[in-house]
């Protein structure tokens, strides 16, 4: 099965442009996108942002991909800069059968490969905070500022550190909770894992990647981990793979003029794999 996968897209048309040639150019069989697809939503009023940039662009997109190319499929995951109501919108869309939106508690298969995909990441200084959680239980709780989509009240709201993170498992405890998979099967997961050339930003020296997927990838050993977030890492460390053990990591990186994709076949991951900008 031949997969292209990319992340990070951050609602750009330019590089949704570039995807849309990338796909029809390479006809692959299932697309993978890793989170933080979506124009960062207003905060007063993300429905009206990003819900509307789903319904009146994304998903009329995956139409188009899918109507291009006979038998693909498309699968997503969201990222910490999308809303909850973002992923509820989602929801929606997989029931009906329009994409495959991946969680980490039933994995969806095609081709023989099962696929668990997870959204969450550590915490963040960044504004949007439904998928911010703590990485591991007891780490500190962080001192940012932030909101969460309130469905209630069909609103975002002023996140409050405590009350948030206490309220949620952690990367870790959610990750434990992960099904055991036969081989092969691959993780689509948004956060990279700790200490990798996929988790470098330039203005700081140390890693900020995730202990937790980190170890969730030492001891289950998916053939491929597709990760995306710190989009900046490849320019940093000069690479967009790292092997932990047997499992070939991922971040092909993303830029706001050219799209940064991989291409691979599931047979042989690492013989086949390529890189739509970098060597
Ligand atoms: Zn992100």
């Amino acid at each position: 099965m031949r997969i292209c996968y990319t992340s990070d897209l951050h609602g750009r048309s330019e590089l949704y442009r570039q995807l849309d040639r990338l796909v029809s150019a390479e006809k692959p069989d299932l697309l993978i996108l890793g989170g933080d697809l979506f124009r960062d939503g207003e905060l007063d009023d993300p429905v009206a942002s990003q819900v509307a940039y789903i319904e009146q662009t994304f998903v009329p997109r995956v139409r188009a991909w899918r109507g291009a190319v006979p038998g693909l499929e498309v699968a997503c995951i969201v990222g910490n800069h999308d809303w909850l109501c973002a992923e509820t919108a989602l929801q929606v869309h997989h029931a009906a059968g329009h994409l495959v939106l991946l969680n980490h508690q039933r994995p969806w298969q095609r081709s023989g490969v099962r696929f668990l995909g997870y959204s969450k990441t550590p915490p963040t200084p960044y504004w949007v905070k439904d998928f911010e959680r703590l990485d591991r239980a007891g780490d500190p709780i962080p001192d940012t500022g932030g909101a969460v989509w309130d469905a209630e009240s069909r609103a975002a709201r002023k996140a409050l550190p405590e009350e948030h993170f206490d309220n949620h498992a952690s990367l870790a405890e959610d990750l434990a909770a992960a099904p055991e998979l036969d081989d092969p099967w691959i993780f689509v997961c948004h956060a990279p894992p700790f200490d990798t050339k996929l988790d470098r930003l330039p203005h700081i020296e140390y890693p900020i990647g995730s202990h937790a997927v980190r170890a969730f990838i030492e001891q289950r050993q998916p053939l491929c981990a597709l990760h995306g977030h710190v989009h900046e890492s490849p320019a940093v460390t000069g690479g967009y793979v790292e092997q932990i053990g047997r499992t070939l990591c991922i971040n092909p990186g993303q830029t706001h003029e050219r799209l940064h994709a991989v291409l691979f076949d599931t047979e042989h991951p690492a013989e086949t794999l390529r890189h739509t900008e970098l060597a």
